[in-house]
């Protein structure tokens, strides 16, 4: 299905309890021509043409999720042709209250391609999905778009960083600290040249070097742990305990909040208990993200290890683990808003999302008492609210 954009109107939110993503209270809202343009307790406006006004009615509001992991043109194939994964529709986002996707090819960069995955962001982009993508993919040497790392940064506005490159997984190069280390310098001079944070996101597998050759690139070279992002850090508790290490010493990591049972019977952590761990652990809230992994294959086996079949990695999955976060683990709602909102913005470098603050982007999601997404509004769009 495809639809005209409808512009961004102006459209007040009464009586909303804001999540901004630190609890703010009860707030109006008001958001004209895609940016947030007031908020107070109490906000009286006359004069503004064509407002839309609705009323939260003491319902929670936050940012609009921000995914730094999504297989926008679909991941996957590594169980031949019918392990493909398809492209996402922009309709996901809407019901799953993600506003904001990185778009990265994963293992396969030989039938899936970096333009196809450009036009596929720019159509999200058409629809109203904040759409960006990495160049690169699980491997070395990089493949582009337009021969090099620096120049895809340099020059394509939609590139914001370079991923997900693989490392301690049979899939991928095996890269060396040195080739990590001259790849993130790469990333930096490229970012840099246009204004960009640049990031490195970095795929962990279940090699038992867990995080090792990060932190010796971070040894032996100028290169700092923060300058790579790496994500499924949730996938065995060997590996939990690396990530930990490395969140204390300054890098930030990411949790995979799309799981099964298979996953989790296999040593996977649930997303939302790996944050409370990492809490506890002393890792400062600002240094732990969730993505989503959408559209990537998750292989599902049952209880004697054999192979039942692929699932999907789910678009929806980031907002269901802020619910079991605050149901099952006993974590904060603002707590495990920051691992889906402020703290990817910040990764990506993008200080127009993640946030609700006057000037920020109008990206918003209303959630329902018990946790389900029930709004959402990307800049500035009202794209799904409840009658
Ligand atoms: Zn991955």
């Amino acid at each position: 299905m495809t639809t005209a954009p409808p512009s961004p109107t102006s459209v007040l939110i009464r009586n909303a309890r804001l999540y901004a993503p630190e609890h703010l209270g009860l707030r109006d809202i008001l958001l004209v021509g895609g940016r947030i343009m007031a908020i107070e307790p109490r906000l009286d406006i006359s004069g503004l043409p064509e407002l839309t006004e609705l009323d939260a009615n003491g319902a929670s509001l936050s940012p609009g999720l921000v995914d730094t992991l999504t297989h926008i043109t679909g991941g996957g194939g590594e169980g031949g042709y019918a392990t493909r994964m398809p492209a996402m529709p922009a309709e996901d986002a809407w019901t799953s209250g993600v506003t904001t996707v990185t778009g990265a090819l994963g293992t396969d960069a030989v039938q899936r391609t970096h333009t196809d995955m450009l036009a596929h962001a720019r159509y999200l982009a058409t629809q109203g999905v904040s759409a960006y993508i990495y160049s690169g993919n699980y491997h070395l040497p990089v493949r582009t778009l337009s021969g090099s790392v620096q120049t895809d940064l340099a020059w394509i506005p939609d590139v914001i960083g370079v991923g997900e490159v693989a490392i301690a997984d049979h899939r991928g190069s095996h890269p060396t600290a040195e080739e990590l280390a001259r790849l993130s310098a790469d990333v930096r001079v490229g970012a840099m040249l246009a204004g960009k944070k640049g990031v490195l996101s970095i795929h962990v597998g279940d090699h038992e070097d867990k995080l090792g050759v990060l932190f010796a690139a971070a040894e032996r070279y100028p290169v700092r742990l923060s300058h790579f992002y790496p994500t499924h850090i949730n996938r065995t508790r060997e590996l939990l305990q690396d990530g930990i290490r490395f969140a204390r010493e300054g890098g930030v990591i990411d949790f995979t909040a799309s799981t099964n049972e298979g996953l989790l019977a296999e040593g996977d952590i649930d997303s939302p208990a790996a944050v409370a761990e990492a809490l506890s652990a002393g890792v400062p809230a600002e240094r732990l993200t969730l993505s989503s992994d959408a559209y990537a294959s998750l292989p599902e086996f049952d209880a004697d290890g054999r192979f039942v079949r692929v699932a999907m990695g789910q678009l929806h999955s980031m907002a269901e683990a802020v619910k079991r976060g605050v149901d099952d683990v006993g974590l904060g709602f603002d707590t495990m808003l920051k691992t889906v909102t402020v703290n990817p913005a910040d990764v990506l470098g993008l200080p127009g999302k993640g946030r609700l603050a006057v000037g920020a982007d109008a990206d918003l999601v209303l959630w329902s008492e018990d946790l389900q997404v029930q709004g959402v509004i990307s800049q500035g769009v009202v794209r799904r609210w409840p009658d």
